[in-house]
C-alpha cells in the first residue's frame, strides 16, 4: 500500500535532484507554480493541466516514490491519487 509522502525538507531534497532535471520541469516552469514541488506530498501542480505539456517523468526513479510505495509518477499534472 503506498503511503502518504509527508512533506519534509529531506523528501524536497530528493525531489529536487529527480524533478529539477525533469523534461517536464524546467520548460513548463512549474517552479513558478504552487507547490512548486515535492507534488507527491503536496498535491498537483496550480498550473492548469492542459497548459502543462507532457515530456517524461522522473517520479519513477526517484527514491520517494520507492521509500513511500507509490506508484506511478506525473503528480505534477495528476496529484495524488
Ligand atoms: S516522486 Fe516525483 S514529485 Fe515525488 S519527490 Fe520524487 S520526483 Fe518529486
Ligand atoms: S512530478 Fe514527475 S513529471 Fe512532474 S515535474 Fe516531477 S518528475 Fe517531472
Amino acid at each position: 500500500m503506498p503511503e502518504k509522502v509527508p512533506d519534509t525538507p529531506e523528501n524536497m531534497e530528493i525531489c529536487k535532484r529527480f524533478c529539477g532535471p525533469c523534461p517536464t520541469f524546467k520548460p513548463n516552469e512549474l517552479m513558478n507554480f504552487r507547490p512548486h514541488a515535492l507534488f507527491c506530498a503536496r498535491g498537483k501542480s496550480e498550473k492548469p493541466t492542459d497548459q502543462i505539456e507532457n515530456k517524461g517523468c522522473n517520479c519513477p526513479t526517484c527514491d520517494v516514490l520507492k521509500n513511500y510505495g507509490l506508484v506511478g509518477g506525473w503528480f505534477c499534472i495528476h496529484g495524488i491519487s
